[in-house]
């Protein structure tokens, strides 16, 4: 499979993992737009939310958000608060078709996200 981060969660394109669990595979963005910016991706490929399927859902996601909670304790932005992101389709700004969450934090973030 010809993807960047299907590779990066098998290990053969190096990335700054943060953690790693049965599911799911988080590592620092490559350019980070905050202090914190962490991607947190399922080790199975699934290209967005439009493409999961309700199967897939059902099997790959269940601990998605106890990895969050893990991750941001860990990185010390439980407390103070973060930004969770995922770009969806090309309107949403998506670049890599594999489904990810950005974890944004360490700072107070503006509001709104977005510009044209
Ligand atoms: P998207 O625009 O799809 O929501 O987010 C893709 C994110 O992946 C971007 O923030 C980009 O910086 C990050 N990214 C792209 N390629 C790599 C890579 O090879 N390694 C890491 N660590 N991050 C990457
Ligand atoms: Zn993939």
């Amino acid at each position: 499979m010809n993807c960047i981060f299907c590779q990066i969660a098998a290990g053969e394109i190096p990335a700054q993992k943060v953690y790693e669990d049965d599911r799911f595979f988080a590592f620092h963005d490559v350019a980070p737009t905050a202090p914190v910016h962490v991607l947190l991706i399922p080790k199975t490929h699934i290209a967005s939310i439009a493409a999961m399927t309700d199967a897939e859902e059902a099997a790959e996601m269940p601990g998605f958000f106890a990895a969050i909670r893990t991750i941001t304790r860990q990185l010390g932005i439980e407390e103070g608060g973060y930004r969770l992101v995922v770009n969806t389709g090309a309107d949403g700004g998506q670049t890599v078709p594999h489904f990810h969450a950005h974890i944004i934090g360490g700072k107070a973030l503006g509001w709104p996200p977005f510009h044209d």
